[in-house]
């Protein structure tokens, strides 16, 4: 039986086994970037030659590919360099002691989009650590990194224009280091999609800068979870081209079409007070506080629109009515599904799903089971949405508020991202056979330089599993009250 997360798509066993060569000869019509990452997992340098032979099939989409291992090499079928990674990830995922095992494999994904969300903000990862994430998530096929790195907590991202804003936070990385981990990422099939979080969430930023709040008042960097009510001011001009400077400065560093402008949990109270915010209502003939959010939401989607890029918000961005169309939208909270549900229904709108108790990591086990993530399904007044045109896919993520160590990190994201992105891959299956194959997977020496949680953790229940659920909501209920 082969032993594969994400299960593939048609997969056939045959006999015999096939050798690992001392170098791996390669012929292949692709760029030779796409087998960099195979040759680091099976620690083989690459020559000319045939024993890794691969086809380039144009009718194929994108990340398809056909995977065939015999005693005298392995060929490979696919479209770009992409469905070569994928291929090639099968492959090494397969390699155990230097043999693979004969095999015909057929596999494609079910989604477009299959990530996970890390927070950097609340939290801060080194270099090394963020790269760990993206092998071992590349290892099960997802393909995007949402990389949350700024909030109350923290703004990550070197600024040369405005200094303060990194510095002010303390640990940030540095315009090379995210060029070096978007390369890593892009050898891996992985792309990373930045999430400069606003209006709300800005504590970080105002902290460095407070001319761009309501009242200008001095604040500190945050310390606490929860939503702060200081955001930026709705109503001062001069926060879009200093905005504008920092996306310009912030663009460049990220390839993919895609940039994600948060959006969520943006407290209205300090605009309903403010005299500059009221004058821009009036000025705008807007009735509603939400519609000076979507105002907001429409000239920042602009700026990002001249560069070429599409905006990803978080669904309560869809709650002011003059929200920008042909954004993307991701899905959080039960809460704002009303609102989800009318932009892919009649906005024919396109949207990713992570809803909180079907996709979140930083829940525990005992909260958000291995079993509840792999059988995650988009469902809105009881009706499945996992077939509509318009839903990219799914996104797990991990919030880090409570997650200080590199340990705590990947215990609470692995082996769940793995459930995850086979739900999201082949569509969930049968649980058990699952879980079988995960155990015999998180084994492979591809996975022993990563934490992950003990099988019998997985799905806890009893005593200790109450226990641990009770413990992890009195913690975040007290840091959410804390002064
Ligand atoms: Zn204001």
């Amino acid at each position: 039986m082969l032993h594969l997360i994400p299960r593939p798509l048609k997969a056939e066993e045959l006999s015999g086994k096939c050798r690992l060569p001392e170098a791996v000869a390669v012929n292949s019509p692709f760029e030779e970037w796409s087998l960099s990452a195979f040759s680091e997992r099976i620690k083989r340098p690459l020559t000319d030659g045939e024993w890794l032979t691969v086809t380039k099939d144009p009718a194929l989409p994108e990340e398809e590919y056909r995977l065939h291992i015999r005693p005298e090499g392995i060929t490979v079928t696919a479209s770009s360099e992409t469905g070569v990674i994928r291929a090639l990830t099968t492959a090494a995922e397969l390699c155990e002691e230097d043999l693979f095992p004969c095999c015909l494999i057929e596999d494609e994904p079910k989604y477009a989009h299959r990530g996970l969300h890390f927070d950097c903000s609340r939290h801060y990862f080194p270099v090394e650590e963020v790269k760990r994430v993206i092998e071992e998530i590349s290892l099960c096929k997802m393909n995007v990194l949402h990389w949350h790195l700024t909030d109350d907590q923290g703004w990550r991202i070197e600024s040369k224009k405005y200094p303060l804003l990194h510095e002010t936070s303390g640990k940030w990385y540095t315009h090379d280091e995210i060029r070096d981990i978007v390369e890593f990422a892009r050898l891996r099939g992985i792309e990373v999609v930045p999430e400069i979080d606003m209006p709300g969430h800005m504590t970080a930023l105002l902290a460095a800068y407070p001319q761009y709040s309501c009242t200008g008042e001095k604040v500190s960097v945050g310390k606490r979870s929860g939503i702060y009510p200081i955001i930026l001011c709705g109503g001062n001009e001069e926060i879009f081209p200093f905005l504008e400077e920092i996306l310009c400065e912030v663009i460049p560093l990220f390839p993919s079409e895609r940039f994600h402008i948060g959006g969520d949990e943006a407290p209205k109270s300090r605009w309903k007070k403010c005299p500059k915010c009221a004058v821009k209502m009036k000025e705008l003939g807007l009735t509603a506080y939400e519609d000076l959010q979507g105002t907001f939401t429409a000239r920042i989607n602009d700026i990002l629109k001249k560069h070429g890029k599409t905006a990803v918000c978080w669904h309560e961005t869809l709650k002011a009515k003059n929200c920008p169309e042909n954004i993307q939208i991701q899905h959080w909270t039960p809460m704002c599904a009303k609102q989800t549900k009318a932009y892919a229904d009649e906005k024919k709108g396109k949207w990713i799903y992570s809803n909180t108790l079907g996709t979140y990591l930083d829940y525990p086990h005992s909260v958000t089971s291995l079993k509840k993530i792999y059988h995650t399904q988009p469902i809105f007044d009881k009706v499945s949405y996992a077939g509509d045109e318009n839903l990219l896919g799914f996104e797990c993520c991990i919030w880090t508020e409570h997650v200080p160590d590199r340990e705590r990190l990947e215990t609470r994201v692995f082996p769940r991202a793995q459930a995850l992105a086979e739900a999201a891959w082949s569509g969930a299956g049968d649980y058990e056979d699952f879980r079988c194959r995960l155990k015999k997977t998180m084994q492979h020496s591809l996975h022993r330089d990563i934490f992950y949680t003990p099988e019998d953790w997985w799905d806890p229940r009893g005593f200790a599993a109450f226990k641990e659920a009770f413990r992890y909501f009195v913690t975040m209920n007290r840091a959410l009250f804390a002064k």
